[in-house]
């Protein structure tokens, strides 16, 4: 099922939804269809162009949502697909302070790791083995992570992403396949 990008009345990204919600809400005229993706809807009597992009006709007030959340998506696209440890491919993912250990499983605990390290570290501390991070994990900012971490993707986006730190996050997830 193909996934619509929804902005709000004011063109922030809101999130992204099955194309029949989306469908739904422009046949519902609460949303204007501002991208197509080519692909026509059919019903008993007619054919509806399929939206890649829709925006809300009322603005919605959003109540500030906190970070965006923690996906393998997302973290990996925040780590450059890099281990945060020694820099090789990641394909894991490694809690700093382990779980075992009261670690949370939040940005700041969370990092992209090879599988070697992961396996090294196993359940602990950084300085029990003289490691360090090649960065401070920290959550990061901008609404299109929020879009970006569901792991849909459509290139009708972009440019509804971009003024909302799409290209901080999608120079980083290119090449990432996780
Ligand atoms: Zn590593």
């Amino acid at each position: 099922m193909p996934h619509v990008l929804v902005l709000n009345a004011s063109y922030e990204p809101l999130g992204v939804v099955p194309l029949r919600r989306a469908l739904v809400l422009v046949l519902e005229n609460k949303a204007l269809c501002l991208e197509e993706s080519g692909a026509f809807m059919h019903s008993a009597t007619r054919a509806v162009p399929a939206p890649s992009v829709v925006r809300l006709k009322r603005f919605v007030r959003v109540p500030y949502r906190g970070p965006a959340p923690l996906t393998r998506r997302a973290l990996f696209a925040r780590d450059g697909g890099r281990c945060m440890y020694c820099g090789g491919v990641a394909t894991s993912i490694d809690h700093v302070v382990p779980r075992s250990r009261g670690g949370q499983h939040a940005w700041e605990n969370v990092v992209a790791a090879c599988r070697r390290c992961n396996h090294v570290k196993a359940d602990r501390h950084l300085m029990e083995l003289g490691w360090r991070l090649r960065h401070q994990p920290a959550p990061p900012s901008g609404l299109a992570w929020r879009i970006i971490g569901t792991g849909h993707r459509d290139p009708r986006w972009l440019p509804y992403l971009q003024p909302f730190g799409a290209d901080d996050a999608l120079a980083r997830i290119d090449g990432i396949s996780a």
